[in-house]
């Protein structure tokens, strides 16, 4: 029997506001444990909540890039649960009505569905020190207490573990164009449960689904599907029957282990939140978060193609992260003030293979790039006047990247200027002839790869200076008429 593979995500994203969500509370990362804390987000009785707009406003962005329906009002619920993490032991989220609505993401031309995006508040964290002291106990830091996420829910559209990795690489560049959130999975600002099941091939309904928690990487993810996928195949070829669950990834073990039954949505007993009034928001306001929404990834990849011809793999490396696509046009527009040579496809070339070699090398983003992209389009510009060649260009990049030199300036105090000088060229190849009899017989004698030898020598005599194209020309003429 063969099996097909359902998978749905559920994606938690941190927004990126100052403060919580519902008090004036601060957001930051790795502050002192209980430091971002009031009576508020501590859930003492009595205290009101009061909608922080900013992450409302965010949310509503992020729905209109992905397509979906904005609600005009939609209304707060809670879900109540009991844990030490969370002292109000409810959670105020979204139930029945939220923010938006009916959207999809298209990954590779196939498009998935998002169900619903809703505003939530994230709980506390526990700390247990299990083994580490004498007398086991937990501590709680509510600083995560209160921070507002969304909730982007995903229709079971996907189909392998890749499609859901695409789905969610996909899903993550659109929130940091959009700059409404930082989405780094180790900070825990991106988490995301995969839901999982398998149905025999051709079947139209879904088998019982399991959710996988705890995955912070894209690897993880990959991974831990893969797993679920083998283990409820085994299961089913083996007679058994999958429970609705939820399990837990364990990465260092490369393996999930059962966490709770899974829950049913009339288990939280939701009601509407009561402290707060239905969100309204006008058309007015939509179409205005609407004109903010900045050009998205996919757009700007084919717009690459189209501009500056670049190929659909070039396009898609420089936009695979904002910061490089803003580089890559920054050092285009600086280049083409420069010279009227083509610059563009020379700038993609060297910033998806030199520049972006070296960032990853040392695990750097663009940002702390010591190349700038004005640096960047003075080297392209010296090498498409010819002024230096592609291999001392290597070298004058060693000192830009080491340095934050100055294209310019290394070329003029170096003196790396390129050799375009017949006369001089001549003299080098006489000299390279000269001394490799054997090689030349070589040549004469049929191995046409030998000029190689020649070529190198040559270029060994003009310090790397010698102009590569001219060598060659005149290296075959001298060769062919002696
Ligand atoms: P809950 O909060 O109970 O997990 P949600 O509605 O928030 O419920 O999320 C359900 C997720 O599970 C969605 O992403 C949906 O696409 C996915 N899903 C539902 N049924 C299946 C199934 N049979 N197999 C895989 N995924 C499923
Ligand atoms: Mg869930
Ligand atoms: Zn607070």
């Amino acid at each position: 029997m063969k099996y097909e593979t359902v998978i749905g995500l559920e994606v938690h994203c941190q927004i990126k506001t100052e403060s919580k969500l519902f008090c004036p509370c601060g957001t930051a990362f790795g502050s002192p444990p209980n430091s971002n804390i009031c009576p508020i987000c501590c859930g003492h009785p009595g205290v009101l909540p009061v909608l922080n707009r900013k992450a409302a406003e965010f949310l509503i962005k992020t729905g209109l890039a992905v397509g979906c329906t904005i609600s005009k009002e939609s209304i707060f619920a809670r879900k109540q649960y009991f844990y030490p993490d969370l002292p109000k032991a409810y959670q105020i989220s979204q139930y029945e009505k939220p923010l938006a609505e009916h959207g999809s993401l298209t990954i590779n031309g196939k498009k998935i569905g998002i169900t619903r995006i809703h505003l939530e508040e994230d709980a506390g964290k526990l700390l247990h020190t299990i083994g580490s002291t004498e007398l086991d106990f937990s501590l709680v830091d509510l600083n995560r207490a209160g921070i507002p996420l969304m909730e982007i829910v995903s229709e079971p559209d996907m189909r392998s573990p890749q499609e859901a990795v695409d789905y969610l690489s996909s899903l993550k560049m659109i929130l940091q164009y959009l700059d409404v959130s930082d989405c780094d999975m180790e900070k825990g600002s991106l988490r995301c449960d995969a839901n999982v099941s398998i149905r025999p091939e051709g079947s139209k309904t879904f088998g019982n689904r399991v959710e996988l928690k705890n995955m912070n990487s894209f690897r993880g993810v990959k991974d831990a599907i893969e797993y679920e996928v083998d283990r409820q195949t085994r299961a089913t070829e083996a007679g058994e029957r999958i429970n609705q669950e939820t399990r837990l990834w364990d990465a260092d073990k490369q393996e999930s282990r059962p966490m709770r039954s899974k829950e049913q949505a009339h288990d939280y007993r939701y009601f509407p939140e009561p402290d707060l009034l239905p969100l309204l928001i006008s058309d007015e306001q939509i179409s205005d978060l609407r004109k903010s929404i900045p050009e998205l990834p996919a757009d700007k990849r084919s717009r690459f193609v189209r501009e500056y011809e670049l190929t659909e793999y070039d396009a898609n490396v420089l936009t695979g992260d904002k910061m490089i696509a803003e580089f890559f046009e920054k050092s285009v527009s600086h280049g083409n003030k420069l010279t009227k040579k083509p610059v563009a496809k020379m700038i993609s070339n060297w910033i998806t293979t030199d520049l972006l070699g070296r960032l990853n090398q040392g695990n750097h983003t663009m940002a702390e790039s010591p190349v700038t992209a004005e640096h960047l389009a003075s080297l392209v510009k010296l090498i498409a006047e010819e002024t230096i060649s592609g291999k001392i260009a290597k070298t004058v990049f060693e000192e830009m990247w080491t340095n934050r030199a100055d294209p310019e300036t290394v070329v003029k105090e170096k003196g790396l200027v390129q050799v375009m000088d017949t006369g001089q060229i001549n003299g080098w190849v006489d000299q390279a002839i000269a001394q490799n009899p054997k090689i030349v017989a070589e040549y004469k004698g049929g191995k046409e790869r030998a000029i190689g030898a020649l070529v190198g020598s040559v270029m060994k005599f003009s310090k790397g200076q010698a102009n590569p194209e001219l060598v060659n020309k005149i290296l075959k003429e001298k060769l062919a008429s002696a």
